[in-house]
């Protein structure tokens, strides 16, 4: 066992004392930059269980991706974003979060079995481009946005629409309707330096081999970099966010039976089953 481990396996006085003294010691020397924890940092005393982190696999590489947080942006294609109900020309852009044990990671060449949730009777498909961070910061140009994508991946942002939509006539959080548990089926992984970025490019989606979505990414009304950019003023961005980007027009129902199937351009598929 590594020293690090050995302390916090050793719950004692001393060792909490010590890790709130390596903390102060931290903030006078300025390494400690944020009231934000940063994935990875030590607890400040011992835990008495363990919560388990939530990664994506990197194809190509032997790293995984930590998730610090899950961002999704709302109506950011004007087709649907009529579909919603909202004018798309007159709304600044909004975001929503889900947690980030949503995550039901997908491998590819794979269908996922995906379990259609509970509360709801009228269960949603969004397939969605979603990039990933390795830097962040607070209120970042749109000119340096792209720098802090490592990576891009397919995903769904899947939603309980019913829920969804009675809880915004009463104008109360969608949470029940996004963030709930499995909500985030993703593929994994496709790095920047391998792949590049998505500016353009077919993005579809099929249930039992039916074209059900269809467009393309310029269609989006505020591109990735714009939507770091916005997000950055909100929150401050670190290393392990990730960013669903939006899904375009003809969102509809699956039931327990139906196989999605999602397409970018560039990405390998991404296929779940609900059951
Ligand atoms: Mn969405």
């Amino acid at each position: 066992m590594k020293d690090a481990q050995r302390a916090l396996a050793q719950p004692s006085r001393r060792s909490a004392l010590q890790s709130a003294a390596a903390m102060t010691v931290g903030a006078a020397v300025g390494t400690v930059t944020s009231g934000c924890a940063a994935p990875g940092e030590l607890a400040a005393a011992p835990t008495p269980f363990k919560v388990p982190g939530v990664f994506l696999p990197i194809v190509g590489s032997p790293l995984s991706f930590p998730v610090r947080r899950i961002y999704c942006i709302g109506r950011n294609y004007a087709a649907h974003a009529r579909e919603m109900g909202s004018d798309p020309t007159r709304e600044p852009p909004f975001f929503f979060q889900k947690p980030t044990d949503a995550i039901q990671n997908v491998a590819i060449g794979t269908v996922a079995d995906h379990p259609y949730p509970t509360l709801t009777k009228n269960y949603h498909y969004e397939v969605e481009l979603v990039a990933a961070l390795d830097k962040g910061g607070k209120d970042i140009p749109v000119e340096k946005a792209l720098d802090c994508v490592y990576a891009y991946a397919l995903g769904l942002d899947m939603t309980r629409r019913d829920l969804q939509r009675a809880m915004g006539d009463e104008k109360k959080p969608w949470e029940i309707g996004k963030s709930f548990d499995h909500s985030a089926p993703i593929g994994p992984l496709h790095l920047v330096r391998d792949i590049g970025h998505f500016t353009k490019g077919s993005i579809w989606l099929k249930v039992n081999g039916v074209t059900k979505q269809s467009a393309d990414l310029t269609q989006m009304i505020w591109s990735v970099a714009e939507q770091i950019s916005k997000l950055s003023q909100a929150n401050e961005l670190f290393p392990g966010d990730i960013i669903y980007s939006g899904t375009p027009e003809n969102v509809g129902p699956v039931v327990r039976g139906d196989v999605i199937e999602c397409h970018i351009d560039k990405l390998p598929h991404l296929s779940v089953k609900i059951v």
